[in-house]
């Protein structure tokens, strides 16, 4: 990272914070003062009008009064009442928790200003008339009182509103004296809003007290503009420290390609050849390959996948294909082992869970290069793993990985820097493609083979469970095989794996005829393979398992799938599970079980897949539910947390983002460095790619 930016000071440099509250502010993700001016309000509320106490009869209002009297009444819980007057009328101020300090600055003549809600007399002296009470007003002197538009900040226990406020007016103040705030010159700030940063921040925090106030949108549209701006160049750099760097020249030989092919019982869709020919022709420079290859479940990207692969081996150098799953990786390992070994090339799988003496005769292969192609998890990017000639990443369902794994992967090769390929199948809507990976060329196999229907999907209540049990005897009975999966709330997969177990038990005593297997994530691994073996060869009928089948997991003759407590699980999950069945020729079918009663949301959700059979468009509607952090599943790994930008909401400003990039990259490159520190948690990081 360039010096040019100033560091960022800690919140401790703030008055009146200590190791006790900083502790906590870290709670709220606050550490330094950057985080506290970009800690943004939840919402705002609106103090420009005083109202008449006489007028004031519920909600929450603002009033203003002169003290009159203030008496403390009952014993066992003591409450203090102040009665309030103002030209219009009078009514009780009641606090059931105060410091005796309260009581003597509420002196009768003292004036008050009150934001609280309003309710007909309960405690206050006019109890038994019609009079009125605010419990426990934020309360402040009148002639210190703030004016105008207050912020609502998120808290947490500790800090009040009030804290936080004074805090972010300090920080606000502390802008004039510290120069690491990004300036950034105003010929690259979209016509709308050519406000400064800190002008903005100022405007987010401290709403002016206009007469037409716009919500405070103006300010968070402008801050959340500059926010996308620092992301999207923040990839943009990382692209271009790849591009600088020198790849191997790979192209597959013609032969090998005419093998393989003649081997495949299909025919390749057009997607697929048009894909694998703009991967062929990155592939085929000295600069490393940058690619997002896009295709719906079932849409064939493993082929096109081998394809690159051959290239690599044809020129002389290894792949690494990475699965976020053992079961998913062993999978790959089967296909791509059938697919390469004709060709005399050598597959290697390498697990966690591998013995100590085939580990490392595995890892003597593949440091000596006679490993051509490498599979597996994570596994793959442990220290001990060295590769001889690494020419290629594939890493395939990239969303379940997190940034850092895949890095950790590319930092494996020495000399030049392997080319690079990203699969997913779960759709990443446009906007969110354009942010995230606005460093990838993307490549979509737009196209199912022929042959596919979509899946037929049937939302049912768990009370008609007995007819579902029939209605899967007969699927059976007709030779067909069907999933049973179960999920459960929490992402544990211990749970899971036990309401499978009884699941499987109960399918086993209604269905007595019928060969039933059980998958989870807590089982042995050969248990595990022989079962999913066991399916595959049609050995059994009926596969309970967890959401471990999720990804990848092809059997074309299993046309049916049954998911249990489907209300529970996000759009783009269920599409995900729901690919498995669209597999094979012929109509295959999807049930979503539901317990009953189905609330409102969950009931359109559920209709919206029924009806909908796009992956983007559920992506898509799954964002606008939902959120990007969960859609990207990159929640944990740190990626794509905005703190203002919403990129749904947003979607309107990529444009003028990507122009502004453009622009300051070419004219005023020494302000991207501040933007990055100041926007970009991992600016250290995307630098350094
Ligand atoms: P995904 O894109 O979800 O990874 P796969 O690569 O696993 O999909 O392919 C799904 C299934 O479709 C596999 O059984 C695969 O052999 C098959 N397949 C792939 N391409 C074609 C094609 N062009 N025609 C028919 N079947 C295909
Ligand atoms: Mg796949």
């Amino acid at each position: 990272m360039a010096a040019s930016a100033a560091a960022i000071p800690s919140v401790v440099t703030l008055q009146g914070v200590g190791p006790a509250l900083a502790t906590k502010l870290q709670r709220l993700g606050v550490c330094d003062v950057r985080d506290l001016l970009l800690h943004a309000p939840s919402r705002y509320e609106d103090r420009r009008q005083v109202m008449p106490i006489a007028a004031a009869r519920r909600d929450k209002v603002l009033i203003e009064g002169e003290a009159v009297s203030t008496t403390i009444v009952g014993r066992r819980r003591p409450i203090l009442l102040c009665r309030l007057r103002d030209d219009s009328g009078e009514l009780d101020l009641c606090f059931f928790h105060f410091h005796a300090g309260l009581c003597h600055r509420l002196t009768p003549g003292s004036r008050w200003r009150c934001y609280g809600e309003v309710r007909p007399s309960r405690y206050g002296q006019n109890a038994r008339d019609e009079g009125f009470e605010m419990v426990h007003p934020e309360l402040e002197p009148a002639d210190r009182a703030t004016a105008g538009i207050l912020p609502i900040y998120p808290t947490t226990p500790g800090i009040s509103q009030n804290h936080l406020r004074r805090l972010i007016t300090q920080a606000l103040a502390s802008l004039d004296a510290g120069d690491w705030l990004p300036t950034l010159p105003p010929a690259c700030l979209p016509a709308w809003g050519k406000t400064s940063l800190e002008t903005a921040l100022a405007k987010m925090h401290r709403p002016l007290s206009e007469d037409r106030w716009d919500g405070g949108e103006g300010a968070r549209r402008r801050l959340g503009w500059e926010e996308l701006l620092a992301h999207q160049l923040a990839f943009r750099r990382q692209g271009r420290s790849r591009r600088e760097n020198k790849a191997p020249p790979l192209v597959a030989d013609p032969e090998k390609i005419r093998i393989l092919r003649r081997s495949l019982p299909f025919r390749l869709t057009s997607a697929q050849e048009r894909v694998i020919a703009e991967i062929q022709a990155d592939l085929s420079r000295n600069r490393p390959m940058g690619r997002l290859l896009q295709g719906d479940v079932g849409s064939g990207k493993t082929v096109v996948a081998a394809h690159a692969a051959l290239a690599a081996v044809s020129a002389g150098w290894q792949t690494a294909l990475m699965a976020p799953t053992e079961l998913l990786a062993e999978q790959h390992y089967r296909t791509w082992e059938r697919w390469l070994s004709p060709l005399g090339i050598a597959t290697q799988l390498l697990t966690a869970r591998q013995g100590g003496s085939e580990r490392k005769e595995t890892l003597e292969g593949v440091a000596a290069g006679e490993v051509d192609v490498l599979l597996g998890t994570h596994a793959l990017f442990q220290r001990d793993v060295r590769f001889s000639r690494l020419g290629l990443v594939i890493v395939d369902e990239q969303h379940r990985f997190g940034v850092d794994q895949r890095l950790a992967l590319k930092a494996k090769a020495d000399g030049p820097s392997p080319h690079y390929l990203v699969m997913t199948a779960t759709p990443i809507p446009r906007t969110l493609a354009l942010l995230r990976y606005a460093d990838l060329e993307v490549s979509a196999i737009d196209e199912l083979p022929p042959g596919r229907e979509p899946v037929q999907t049937r939302v049912m209540g768990e009370d008609k469970r007995s007819e579902l049990i029939e209605r899967l005897r007969a699927w059976i009975g007709g030779g067909r095989q069907a999933y049973w999966v179960c999920t459960l709330i929490e992402e544990s997969e211990v749970l899971a794996g036990e309401a499978a177990e009884k699941t499987a038990e109960n399918l086993h005593l209604q269905l007595p005829e019928v060969r039933v297997g059980l998958v989870h994530g807590r089982m042995k691994a050969e248990v595990k393979d022989r079962t999913m073996a066991a399916f595959k060869a049609g050995e059994i009928d009926l596969l309970v398992a967890t959401t471990v089948i999720e990804v990848g997991v092809d059997v074309p003759n299993a046309g049916l799938m049954v998911i249990e407590n489907a209300e529970r699980l996000g759009l783009a999950q269920l599409h995900q599970l729901r690919g498995r069945v669209g597999r094979g020729p012929g109509r295959s079918y999807c049930i979503l079980l539901y317990k009953p009663p189905l609330a409102e949301s969950a009931r359109r959700r559920l209709a919206y897949l029924r009806e909908c059979y796009d992956g983007f468009a559920l992506a898509e509607r799954d964002l606008a539910l939902r959120g990007p952090g969960e859609v990207l599943g990159t929640r944990q790994s740190g990626a794509l947390r905005f703190r203002i930008a919403d990129p749904l909401r947003d979607r309107d400003l990529l444009p003028d983002v990507r122009r502004a990039a453009e622009w300051l990259e070419r004219h005023a490159p020494q302000a991207v460095d501040s933007l990055l520190t100041f926007w970009v948690e991992e600016g250290d990081r995307y630098a350094n790619i």
